[in-house]
């Protein structure tokens, strides 16, 4: 089980011209400018859950961290980053 960042359409402001996640994350092409909605958009399956675009957008605390289901390789939205280790087990069958 790892975490990985999600955007909340509702709260960025990527359509005002903020791009600061998109600027700090360490890996390449993982979180992005989505062209049509002009928000921010991760791309799950390349998010190595470093933490650093939840950090910069604490102004508009638009990013969460969510677990990944192992077997499937989707995001657990209804579950944040604390509530890793029992998730881990539920979904561990
Ligand atoms: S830093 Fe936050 S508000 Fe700015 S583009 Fe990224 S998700 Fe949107
Ligand atoms: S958690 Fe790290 S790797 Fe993932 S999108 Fe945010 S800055 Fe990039």
């Amino acid at each position: 089980m790892y975490n990985v960042a999600y955007v909340h359409d509702d709260k960025c402001i990527a359509e005002k011209g903020c791009r600061l996640c998109i600027m700090y994350c360490p890996e390449a092409d993982t979180i992005m400018l989505e062209a049509g909605k002009q928000k921010a958009v991760v791309v799950t399956h390349r998010c190595k859950g470093c933490d650093l675009c939840m950090v910069v957008c604490s102004t508009h605390n638009a990013i969460t961290m969510h677990p990944v289901n192992p077997a499937t390789g989707k995001i657990i939205l209804e579950a944040e980053q604390g509530q890793v280790a029992g998730l881990g087990q539920a979904y561990a069958g």
